[in-house]
């Protein structure tokens, strides 16, 4: 595994060297090709002397104890609370990114909190947290700390969540998904041109991902598509991009459309009206999603889980608040007796809708 080769530095191993001198970082598509000193424009890799080192190791933007729906994962030990955090940069360049502060940040220096793999994974054994999640960034730039955090996790009986663009390569990738137990990973729209022209990436790697981690891990998955007016909600992208998920994936992986706020370098659209995220989820459902979901607007049926068999309501939510819960105790309906996809215990947690900020103590 990786050493510390540097004060706030870490040794990575997804590298080559080319033979014009350049280093090449393999841990994503962009595959940087580096001059000894740069950085790739997720920021926080960069080459120094025959290696590429991650920069925010043990460094982090925050933490916070989250509902896992949060993330949003509807069907991974509901009602449970996770330690979130994320560090800074990012390998994508949305222009309607959300979390713009932290993933395009050059502040690396400044970096609120630092914590190692062993702290998170105690602090969130004491906080009585399930899972930890890696997220507010994408864990791809900061894959060793998040899988070394992971295996610290694993060590405590604790559960490890990414949550993610999936814009990765191919080693790196399994290294990642094999490290966590849940994933959340953004489709961001179901065109290359979107990708290439809004997110400065590839739609190819991201479909590529999806089927590793639904085919080739144990990681459960659920998938998010945040709507945004005019550039991916039509009718014809929607119809396309579920019909592969089933197609590709299956009935059975949560689809979460999400609504867009005005925010970054998208500032001149509207935000995503309801009725989008409703026409989105009858379009997925009608194709064959047994569990599509919708995001950041209030909808009481966009927001319950119903047996994908009788229609029976399973969990019925409230935001993030389970207001319901009818899974007998084997995960099935009560009613017909069909097994709902997912990661479920007895009873769902009782964490509720509250977020919680953490300062972590050295
Ligand atoms: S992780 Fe960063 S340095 Fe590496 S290829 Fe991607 S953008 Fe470039």
């Amino acid at each position: 595994m990786s050493d510390v080769v540097a004060p706030g530095e870490h040794a990575t191993r997804y590298w080559r060297a080319l033979p014009d001198g350049r280093v090449q970082c393999e841990v994503c598509p962009r595959r940087c090709r580096l001059r000894d000193g740069q950085r790739g424009p997720c920021f926080v890799r960069r080459r120094r002397g025959d290696a590429v080192v991650l920069t925010t190791y043990g460094r982090s933007s925050g933490f916070c104890v989250d509902p896992i729906e949060k993330k949003p994962l509807n069907h991974f030990l509901p009602g449970t609370s996770v330690l979130s955090f994320g560090t800074a940069g990012c390998n994508l360049a949305c222009k309607f990114c959300q979390n713009w502060n932290i993933s395009t940040s050059r502040e690396t220096d400044t970096l609120a909190d630092a914590a190692s793999p062993e702290e998170i994974a105690a602090t969130a054994k004491r906080l009585g947290c399930r899972s930890v999640a890696f997220t507010y960034n994408d864990p791809v730039v900061f894959l060793e700390y998040a899988v070394e955090t992971a295996a610290a996790c694993r060590a405590r009986g604790i559960k490890a969540v990414a949550v993610t663009a999936g814009s990765i390569c191919p080693e790196p990738r399994a290294e990642l998904f094999a490290a966590v137990d849940a994933a959340n990973i953004d489709l961001k729209a179901f065109s290359d041109d979107f990708y290439h022209r809004i997110c400065a990436g590839r739609l190819a790697p991201v479909l590529e991902t999806l089927e590793a981690v639904r085919h080739e891990t144990s990681c459960w998955l659920e998938v998010t598509n945040l709507l945004i007016p005019g550039l991916n909600d039509s009718d014809e992208e929607l119809d396309a991009l579920t019909r592969w998920v089933v197609a590709h994936l299956g009935e059975d992986v949560p689809l979460h459309f999400s609504a867009f706020h005005p925010d970054h370098l998208l500032r001149d659209r509207p935000p995503t009206p309801a009725a989008t995220l409703r026409r989105a989820r009858r379009i997925a459902l009608a194709n064959g999603v047994r569990h599509a979901y919708v995001g950041n607007v209030r909808d009481p049926e966009g927001e319950t889980t119903f047996c994908h068999a009788c229609a029976e309501p399973l969990i019925v939510r409230d935001g993030y608040a389970i207001e319901a819960w009818r899974l007998d105790a084997s995960g099935r309906c009560p009613g017909c007796g069909s097994a709902c996809a997912g990661v479920f215990e007895e009873r769902p947690g009782d964490w509720g809708p509250r977020l919680l900020p953490v300062r972590m103590a050295r």
